[in-house]
């Protein structure tokens, strides 16, 4: 449904987006998951076409949201960081104004009063949004995003600056439209992704660093070391030594060279580093390292400047007992 290659975005030479590739099914909720500056809503506002990218290329149902950016724009609502809701206008006045400004073809008042009634605007559709709190407003921009009836919803760390409740009610309601729609959400939120979507998408500094299930997301973020090595030596024989190195889970070859070199990727158990023992068999056996680097290597940095609040709940449940 969306497909993403080689995304980039440069701001004079510093890189928001750092070559992004990634696909997105029908049906999938998505959870994109990053510290704040990570290049988030840089990334959505180019696949929503609200912003250029420097090179790339983005898809949506297989139509380029370059070549063709009013179709694109009518299958994906957004909801971006910061809603542009009109605040003298009353929820309905709004709905509506989008209704004309998306030039809708479905029965507009049947098509109104639908969405009014999924994301339980009823009762506040003739208030002004102004008089809104902020919750109710949040569910005024979904209310929004959804006029048309877009196959993709796309929400832009839709809870941010909302109290408990709200942010319940506004996970509840994306679960929900999640259920019949394609969804990307993006937070800095560990426990909202794992609430809420299938597949998690970890960005930082510009960059996918892991791309899970979200079951699987635990192991990942608290994951192993992996190293990525270019050694000069008879590949079948360097591997079968480096598999032998204590603490080493897995190893395999990567790229091969002409030079006779290859990459080995080596998978270590987190609280081992491999480096030195592998420097000292690589040297006895005469097997030059190339090149070292820790590919997604910080996916560990990303977990702590992504804020885990199941964590913070068994953190303060047990500082309450001390007390
Ligand atoms: P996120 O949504 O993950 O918090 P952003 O996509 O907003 O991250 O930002 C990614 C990086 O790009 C940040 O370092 C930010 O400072 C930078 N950036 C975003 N917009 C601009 C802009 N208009 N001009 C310069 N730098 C920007
Ligand atoms: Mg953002």
């Amino acid at each position: 449904m969306i497909k993403v290659e080689h995304l980039v975005k440069k701001y004079g030479d510093r890189y928001a987006v750092n070559d992004i590739s990634f696909e997105v099914r029908k049906g999938e909720i998505v959870g994109f998951l990053g510290p704040n500056g990570a290049g988030k809503s840089t990334t959505l506002n180019i696949l929503t076409g609200y912003l250029s990218s420097t090179s790339g290329k983005a898809m949506v149902d297989g139509l380029d949201i370059l070549e063709y950016p009013m179709e694109v724009k009518k299958k994906i609502g957004f909801l971006p960081e910061q809603p542009p809701l009109y605040l003298d206008m009353t929820v309905r006045e709004y709905l509506n104004f989008i209704y004309d400004l998306r030039k809708c073809t479905l029965n507009r008042r049947e098509h109104i009063n639908e969405i009014i009634r999924v994301v339980k605007l009823d009762g506040t559709e003739n208030r002004m949004i102004k008089n809104l709190s902020k919750g109710y407003r949040q569910r005024a921009g979904i209310a929004g995003a959804i006029v048309g009836n877009p196959e993709v919803i796309i929400f832009d760390e839709p809870t941010n600056g909302l109290d408990p409740r709200q942010i319940i009610d506004i996970r509840n309601l994306i679960k929900e439209l999640g259920k019949d729609h394609t969804v990307i959400l993006s937070t800095h939120i560990l426990s909202e992704v794992k609430t809420i979507c299938d597949r998690i998408l970890i960005i930082s500094e510009g960059k996918i660093v892991a791309d899970q299930l979200t079951g699987n997301i635990d192991s990942e973020l608290r994951g192993n070391r992996r190293i990525s090595v270019r050694i000069d030596g008879p590949s079948d024989k360097v591997l079968a030594e480096l598999k032998k190195l204590h603490g080493v889970l897995y190893a395999n070859i990567g790229a091969q060279y002409t030079d006779g070199s290859a990459t080995f990727l080596i998978e270590s158990k987190n609280d081992m580093d491999i480096r030195k023992p592998m420097f000292h068999m690589l040297a006895k056996n005469s097997w030059p390292i190339l090149l070292l680097e820790f590919p997604g290597a910080n996916i560990e940095d990303v977990f702590i400047s992504v804020v885990d609040e199941t964590e913070h709940e068994h953190e303060q449940k047990g500082g309450n007992k001390k007390q």
